[in-house]
């Protein structure tokens, strides 16, 4: 109980609040900077009920903001299970549950149902979009958060009581290609970030006040902090007029990923042999080996093979379509 004393006995928290909190039920989506950052900090705080979604390995480049060690490059582990044992070290009170799996429009409203609350760690718009319906829909207050360069934002929105993400911005930007894989990222302004949404969360989470239609936004380059106010929309299709496009695939996720580029998942009933599998496919292309997975790269995508059966293929205009003549042409399933 020492490990949270310096929390508990803040004169706006307390006992019986901190005991309510740490049984709190909260999604993250992604394990990125924000998500692994953010996981961590809630396991110091006791929280334990915390669930994470993310389908991403541990590479060399996450180490500089995020909360991965070398030793989780070299195995190529799912970034969700090399959180869950980095927390089971800070806290062995603590069960984080990993879920590597893409958060898509299939899974996303089993992963949210009974949720007190789901953290937006993502890196993409259409993830984000998706959050936001799932969150109206199922009525769960969501928390946004969003990093690229010196620049965040965060914010809350909360059904029935706040406009959506989607009165915030109808749209996303046009051909919007900003990522941190190719624009960078500062490890200050993820903690700005990751900071203020666990600021929001406990906030909620505790029945304070919170702000209501407001964006806040971070310019540590140019040393600015401002908050934007937006309004409900009548016409929004999420929280007005409830049609919640994305979740039903009227919207988004036909090229989402980086870049334009698309990641289709297919799962196998069965493991998969990726010691056999590398050498019958190291002839047609690029491979890497490690204990979790197999990558194959040839010409213009990549092949993700995890030994539960999980394959990930990425690439320009990938659809499901060239996923399956991709697979039937290398593996003949
Ligand atoms: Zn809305």
């Amino acid at each position: 109980m020492d490990i949270y004393k310096r929390f508990y006995i803040l004169k706006d928290i307390g006992k019986v609040n901190f005991e309510n909190l740490r049984n709190k039920k909260v999604l993250i989506v992604g394990a990125g900077a924000l998500g692994s950052n953010i996981a961590i900090s809630l396991a110091r705080l006791g929280f334990r009920n915390i669930d994470i979604v993310d389908y991403d390995v541990v590479e060399e480049e996450n180490l500089s903001v995020q909360d991965y060690d070398i030793a989780d490059v070299e195995s190529g582990k799912p970034k969700v299970f090399a959180l869950k044992e980095k927390i089971y070290k800070i806290n062995n009170e603590i069960k984080l549950n990993p879920v590597h799996e893409e958060f898509n429009p299939d899974n996303a409203p089993e992963f949210a149902e009974g949720k007190d609350i789901i953290i937006d760690a993502t890196d993409n718009f259409d993830t984000r979009f998706l959050i936001n319906e799932v969150a109206y829909r199922q009525g769960i207050p969501w928390v946004h958060g969003a990093v690229i360069e010196e620049r965040g934002e965060a914010g809350i929105f909360v059904p029935e009581r706040t406009g959506c993400y989607r009165c915030f911005l109808p749209k996303a930007p046009k051909g919007y290609i900003e990522t941190c894989e190719v624009m960078g990222v500062h490890p200050s302004v993820i903690r700005f970030v990751t900071g203020f949404q666990m600021h929001l969360t406990i906030r909620y989470l505790l029945g304070k006040d919170i702000p209501e239609n407001i964006i806040y936004y971070f310019d540590l380059s140019n040393l600015r902090f401002d908050s934007f106010r937006f309004e409900k929309r009548e016409n929004c299709p999420v929280c007005s007029k409830r049609e919640f496009p994305f979740l039903k695939g009227k919207e988004g996720f036909n090229a989402w990923g980086l870049c334009g580029g698309g990641t289709v998942q297919v799962r196998l009933e069965k493991n998969i042999d990726i010691e056999n599998l590398e050498k019958i496919l190291r002839d047609f292309g690029e491979c890497v080996l490690k204990p979790y997975f197999l990558r194959f790269k040839k010409d213009s995508f990549e092949i993700m093979f995890f030994k539960d059966g999980k394959i990930y293929l990425k690439g320009k205009d990938m659809t499901k379509e060239r996923a399956k003549g991709i697979l039937k042409k290398y593996l003949g399933i």
